[in-house]
């Protein structure tokens, strides 16, 4: 267990994808014994080099652990790596500390919390942002929800993995945050197809375009981190198109259940849907700028 001026522990790290991998990684650099479980073997057997044991299920990950940490595609994997056979209910960390960084369902991550708090085990949703760069560079922006000491105990590790640390909330906060930031992203992404759509259009570069918008008061994130993949029609996953609309999905199951209208945002779910009816789904984001190649009849790059 790790003590005070000990900075080191041990963690279960349970999905070793795209952002899991070099999370769990970033965990081994700063001195963690990592538990690497993942359903696809190639996953562990890639972490091993870098310092990592192998673990055959989520109860063998957690065996030795002082946390575990999840970082899984969506709500029906993280619940069955939390209520299935081997799972976290019934075989917890030794620390009783559970955190799940992927972005799921708000009113599952209640459910597990009360679930597993009444096994006597910590819980937080501790979503993240800054994509595989953040996550490879240590940089990602990580939002929690759940309770205070929890968080006190799990921040140690999430320094390792992120430099914006926040702790926003009861149990499900952080998925709410998580969710807002998503909307913004994905509306904003939006407004930069349109801008290429016109520019394109008119003929003007896209490549000076962008610049120009980078210099004022256009800039965002994505129009630096996605804007070069757009022109260039790259369509390589980072963040994909699929678990985009997992995200949106979620978005508009809170807005309901709560009655808030996001029209801007049930217009860009529709874009993303089409997206992946045209097999999309497993390319970047940046891939939504094709719906607008297909609306105004123009080529990829
Ligand atoms: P990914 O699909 O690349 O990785 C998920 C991993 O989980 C895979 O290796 C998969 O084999 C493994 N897995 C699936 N079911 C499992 C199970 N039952 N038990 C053990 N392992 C299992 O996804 P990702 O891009 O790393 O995203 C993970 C989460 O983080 C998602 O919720 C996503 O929305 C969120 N997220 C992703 C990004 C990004 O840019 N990729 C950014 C922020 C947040």
């Amino acid at each position: 267990m790790m003590g005070r001026g000990d900075q080191r522990g041990k963690v279960g790290f349970i999905g070793l994808g795209t952002m899991g991998r070099e999370m769990a990684i970033n965990l081994l650099k700063a001195g963690h014994a990592v538990y690497a479980y993942d359903v696809r073997k190639d996953a562990i057997g890639d972490l091993l080099p870098h310092g990592a044991s192998a673990a055959a299920h989520p109860a063998d990950a957690a065996r030795e652990a002082d946390i575990v940490i999840s970082m899984l595609p969506d709500t029906p994997q993280v619940e069955e790596i939390v209520y299935g056979e081997n799972g976290l209910l019934a075989s917890p960390p030794r620390g009783r500390l559970v955190v799940d960084m992927s972005t799921i369902s708000p009113v599952a991550v209640r459910r597990m919390h009360a679930d597993l708090k009444a096994a006597g085990v910590d819980f937080l949703d501790a979503p993240v942002s800054g994509g595989p760069v953040g996550a490879k560079n240590a940089s990602l922006s990580i939002m929690t929800g759940g309770d205070a000491d929890a968080f006190a105990r799990a921040e140690p590790y999430f320094g390792a993995m992120g430099t914006t640390i926040t702790h926003v909330g009861e149990a499900g906060a952080g998925q709410t945050v998580k969710l807002c930031n998503q909307l913004v992203c994905a509306i904003n992404l939006q407004a930069i197809c349109e801008a290429l759509a016109l520019g394109r259009a008119s003929g003007v570069d896209l490549d000076q375009l962008r610049n120009v918008l980078l210099g004022g008061s256009a800039a965002s994130w994505m129009l630096e981190k996605l804007g070069p993949a757009m022109i260039a029609g790259d369509p390589s996953a980072g963040f994909r198109i699929d678990l985009m609309l997992k995200d949106l999905r979620l978005v508009q199951e809170q807005a309901l259940s709560l009655c808030v209208p996001l029209p801007a945002t049930a217009l860009v779910t529709s874009q993303y849907v089409e997206a992946r009816a045209h097999g999309e789904g497993t390319n970047g984001n940046q891939a939504l700028f094709r719906v607008y190649d297909r609306m105004t009849n123009q080529a990829a790059a």
